[in-house]
């Protein structure tokens, strides 16, 4: 890690390129496909938005943490960590077409790895679909309270432990557990927002997110305690075998 630092900054595109001449060699294509494949569960959502494209690949690995967020493979022959899905666009077309810098999911979800969902854009492409899109979660219930949950994870993955304790006058095996659980949090949903009234919900609730966010900056006890109820029911509704 200390060796990679003392090393020149290599830019995105040369990445991308030791990512693709790396992945060019059978056996390292084999092995990588190998991996990428142990951490994909098929089973996922139909996309809503192009739902002849069949269900999505939920990457089951490591995330980037952040919202929104991808899957990313740890490739300790090149130090790198490839987002999940650009790797297996690779996987299955060997390189990115010229200009066409950016791996965009034509299913919205930023955590599928399936390559039919995959589509190689211009950046300028892949920011005009942001903005038409938004690239928010499915507009329900369901995952208005996992997004309001999200800013708070997204807070508390910020903190230490020690941070959050102060905060909240917890214990500290009670933080740790309750940090533990918001890591490894679940999935964002495909987008669906094609509608005027869509969109305005899609406001609010980004109106919501940031209430949230301030909720749980002023006072972030009752945040973390409604998280933790959050995600006990969540994980009893998991089949046994999931976790
Ligand atoms: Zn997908």
């Amino acid at each position: 890690m200390t060796e990679a630092q003392t090393q020149p900054q290599k830019t995105n595109k040369e990445k991308r390129q030791e990512l693709e001449r790396f992945l060019s060699v059978p056996e390292n294509h084999e092995a990588t496909q190998r991996r990428l494949l142990s951490k994909i569960n098929k089973n996922g959502t139909i996309p809503q938005r192009n739902p002849e494209l069949g269900p999505c690949w939920l990457w089951t690995g490591a995330t980037t943490g952040h919202k929104p967020q991808y899957g990313k493979l740890h490739i300790s022959a090149i130090k790198q960590q490839p987002r999940a899905h650009v790797v297996a666009y690779l996987l299955k077309h060997g390189v990115t077409p010229e200009d066409k810098t950016d791996i965009d999911h034509l299913c919205g979800n930023t955590l599928c790895v399936n390559h039919n969902h995959l589509e190689a854009v211009t950046h300028h492409e892949n920011m005009l679909r942001v903005r038409k899109g938004w690239k928010k979660p499915p507009i329900d219930e369901a995952s208005r309270t996992t997004r309001f949950f999200d800013a708070v994870a997204h807070e508390i993955r910020k903190s230490s432990i020690l941070e959050i304790q102060e905060k909240t006058g917890l214990s500290h095996p009670t933080v740790s557990k309750n940090r533990a659980a918001v890591r490894s949090d679940p999935f964002i949903g495909p987008l669906v927002i094609e509608t005027e009234k869509q969109l305005e919900q899609a406001t609010a609730d980004h109106e919501q997110h940031a209430r949230a966010v301030a909720a749980w900056k002023a006072d972030p006890v009752p945040q973390l305690e409604r998280r933790a109820k959050h995600l006990n029911q969540e994980s009893q509704q998991l089949p046994s075998s999931d976790r």
